[in-house]
């Protein structure tokens, strides 16, 4: 049986990478397996190897063509690897030009998602993560701005699954319940 491709998305900060390293370690016990692989880690391999950045973070402010490039190959590569995988990547990326479709057709059409995921959270919850987490150069910026790309993001999902017939799954990682959250995407994965 071919492998389940799923596709993770969420704002910035708003936990993707916990709630799904959590997800899989219940899935592991059940001998139910999931690659995960890091959409923006393939694309920053490429990118620091061309000289173009020195951290994840400087590539959503690269040039609109540079981004294409760099997400087209990433598309490619992913698209090769077997059996159940896990793609942890932004439904849309906020660059200095506005809202960059993280999925557009040639990336969809290269991986044809079986489901997508929106991890989600309240503004200011985000707003407060991004403030305290210094292990990343996080956007500066306010609830409300959260909440425009957070609203975007459930628009773009809708195109995404009018173009593919995936299915679209919400989960909330609110503060002090990531269980909660993680069982829930391990409900969706299993
Ligand atoms: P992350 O570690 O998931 O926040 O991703 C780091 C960076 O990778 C993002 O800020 C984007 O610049 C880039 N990236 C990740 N996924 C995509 C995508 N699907 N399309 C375009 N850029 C992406
Ligand atoms: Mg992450």
């Amino acid at each position: 049986m071919a492998g389940k491709k799923v596709i993770i998305t969420g704002v910035p900060g708003v936990g993707k990478t916990t709630v799904i390293n959590e997800a899989l370690s219940k899935l592991k016990s059940e001998g139910v397996e999931y690659k995960t692989i890091n959409f923006g880690s393939f694309m920053f391999e490429v990118a620091k190897n061309e000289g173009l950045v020195e951290n994840r973070d400087q590539m959503r402010s690269l040039d609109r063509t540079d981004q294409k490039r760099l997400q087209q190959r990433a598309a490619q590569a992913i698209a090769q690897i077997p059996g159940n995988v896990m793609i942890d990547t932004h439904a849309s990326v906020k660059t200095p030009k506005g809202y960059l479709a993280g999925l557009p057709e040639w990336v969809l059409r290269e991986i044809m998602p079986d489901m997508i995921i929106l991890v989600e959270t309240d503004n200011d919850q985000i707003l407060m993560r991004r403030i305290t987490d210094e292990t990343r150069s996080r956007d500066k910026e306010g609830a409300r701005a959260i909440a425009e790309h957070q609203e975007f993001n459930r628009s773009i999902a809708a195109a995404y699954a009018m173009a593919t017939g995936c299915t679209i799954k919400l989960i909330t990682n609110a503060d002090h319940l990531l269980d909660l959250a993680a069982t829930e995407m391990a409900d969706a994965l299993r």
